[in-house]
């Protein structure tokens, strides 16, 4: 067992601050120790980062990708490895840690392409006159990210922010700190020079110094709303820039019409995969007039997620109590519980914090694990007598990440599309991310800022534009805007 170390120029460094212990999620054992570090360890960083920004930013876009096509060949050569790190640290079954990885894979590819699609602006705006606009790196920006991916999440800002020229301070979840470690470690052997890329550990201190440093100029945030908000109002409070995603809630519209086995079988992997600790898991099922031969089966399909074997464990003992709260207050509310995922043990993995695949039926809107984030492999089905009762539903959510609809009928497809009021909307599709080069991001409490954080988008977060307006010929003549 290894203590955690910040990483700063180049360095593994101690953290600053006191020790946390890091468990193993699927059996509860402490695998690690981490640093809650605080402001001094991120001025550090932040000073690190400073010292390579103009080298960095003066390296060519063309020159800088190479560094992310020698990590992608990296990430590849040690996906084994990887993908076992995210089993230790956050207890995914190691199919859907490796399924993380290679999403990791394609986020770098997407920044290796950088050059074929940031390609400046140029035009003649007036006779004799061109404007050109060029993109320049912000600086040293920081970004901060959850628990729910150690490898994703963080590359969903890595790659962009830094092909683009900036260096970056990461700031891992404490729960699931290992990963970036082996990130830093990889980036410097693919080449990326020293304080590009710097870690530091912790939890709030840590959050909260990136906040108000003066040097950081853009911040991106992915986790829950209630951090969200916070990071946001901070953030922006200290003129930077800032893209806060948040927490979700997301809803499935089940028509009758529904092919069964997919929608049976999407809605249950949506739900139960990763465990329901996905930001686009399923987590309200509105079933829509006639649909309880495709619920039954659903069921079943709900069921075959084996604890311990297909089914991984929730993060910590306070997140197992937490999911299992909700469904026993659904119970006593009066909601029916169809598949109890409640005490779950795997044998020999006692000490693992499980809980079982889970549905309910009969919930109402008004009861909590229809209007809070579970984020547990827990369904709540709502039973709705037309779409427009399901779409009421849907947008009164004050979230807004994903919304999907399961139906053959194109025009039921559209009609949901239309309104659901969620940034990524799936139709036959139970988890719609919107894959490079389309950008990630919702609506409502799911996201403040503004664009996506992947795709195009982030090259506009990443980046400020200058505009350079010339004119060399002498007979242009003159004029108001000479
Ligand atoms: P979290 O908000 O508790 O933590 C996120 C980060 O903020 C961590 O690095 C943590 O150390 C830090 N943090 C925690 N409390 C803080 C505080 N009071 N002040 C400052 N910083 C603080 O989220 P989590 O539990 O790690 O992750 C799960 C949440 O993330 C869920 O709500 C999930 O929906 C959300 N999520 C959203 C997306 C998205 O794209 N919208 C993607 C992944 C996860």
């Amino acid at each position: 067992m290894h203590t955690v170390r910040n990483y700063i120029g180049g360095e593994f460094v101690e953290g600053d601050g006191p020790l946390l212990d890091v468990y193993n999620p699927g059996d509860g054992g402490v695998i690690s120790r981490v640093p809650m570090s605080g402001a001094g360890a991120v001025d550090e960083a932040v000073k690190a980062a400073r010292a390579a920004f103009p080298g960095w930013a003066a390296t060519p876009l063309k020159e800088r990708v190479q560094v992310f096509f020698r990590y992608r060949a990296l990430l590849e050569a040690n996906i084994e490895e990887l993908s076992r790190l995210i089993v230790e640290e956050h207890g995914k079954v190691y199919e859907e840690a490796k399924a993380e990885v290679l999403k990791a894979i394609e986020l770098t590819e997407f920044a290796c392409s950088l050059p074929q699609i940031t390609a400046g602006e140029i035009m003649e705006v007036s006779r004799g006159v061109e404007c050109r606009v060029d993109r320049y790196p912000l600086g040293v920006v920081a970004s901060i990210v959850p628990f729910n991916f150690p490898s994703m999440v963080p590359h969903w800002s890595i790659p962009n922010a830094i092909a683009l020229g900036n260096c970056m301070v990461l700031k891992p979840s404490e729960m699931v700190p290992l990963s970036a470690g082996r990130i830093a470690e990889l980036l410097a052997e693919a080449g990326l020079p020293a304080g590009v890329f710097n870690v530091v550990n912790g939890g709030r201190e840590v959050v909260e110094a990136l906040c108000d440093h003066p040097a950081i100029e853009a911040i991106s945030f992915v986790g829950s709303t209630r951090v969200a908000q916070a990071v946001y109002r901070r953030g922006s409070a200290n003129l930077k820039r800032v893209l806060a995603l948040g927490g979700a809630k997301n809803h499935i519209i089940l028509m009758p019409d529904a092919d069964p086995e997919m929608a049976s079988s999407n809605i249950a992997a949506s739900m139960a995969g990763c465990t329901g600790q996905r930001c686009m898991a399923a987590s309200v099922l509105l079933a829509v007039s006639h649909t309880d031969a495709i619920l039954r089966r659903m069921v079943e399909h709900a069921r075959g997620a084996v604890a311990g074997e297909t089914l991984g464990p929730v993060i910590s003992r306070e997140a197992r109590e937490r999911i299992e709260r909700y469904i026993t207050e659904a119970e006593e509310a009066g909601a029916k519980v169809l598949l109890d995922g409640r005490g779950t043990v795997v044998p020999g993995r006692e000490g693992g914090f499980y809980v079982g695949a889970t549905v309910i039926d009969h919930v109402t809107p008004e009861m909590k694990i229809a209007r809070e984030e579970v984020f547990g492999p827990v369904l709540a089905i709502i039973r709705a007598p037309d779409v427009d009762g399901a779409l009421e539903i849907e947008n009164r959510s004050p979230y807004g990440n994903a919304a999907s609809v399961f139906t053959e009928s194109g025009g039921v497809a559209r009609y949901v599309a239309e309104r659901a009021s969620a940034g990524m909307v799936g139709v036959n599709v139970g988890v719609p991310v919107p894959r490079e080069p389309f950008g990630f991001g919702g609506w409502n409490d799911s996201r403040f800022g503004v664009g996506d954080l992947t795709g195009r988008s982030s090259i506009e977060f990443w980046t400020r534009s200058k505009k350079t307006t010339t004119k060399w010929n002498r007979e242009a003549g003159t004029n108001w805007m000479s």
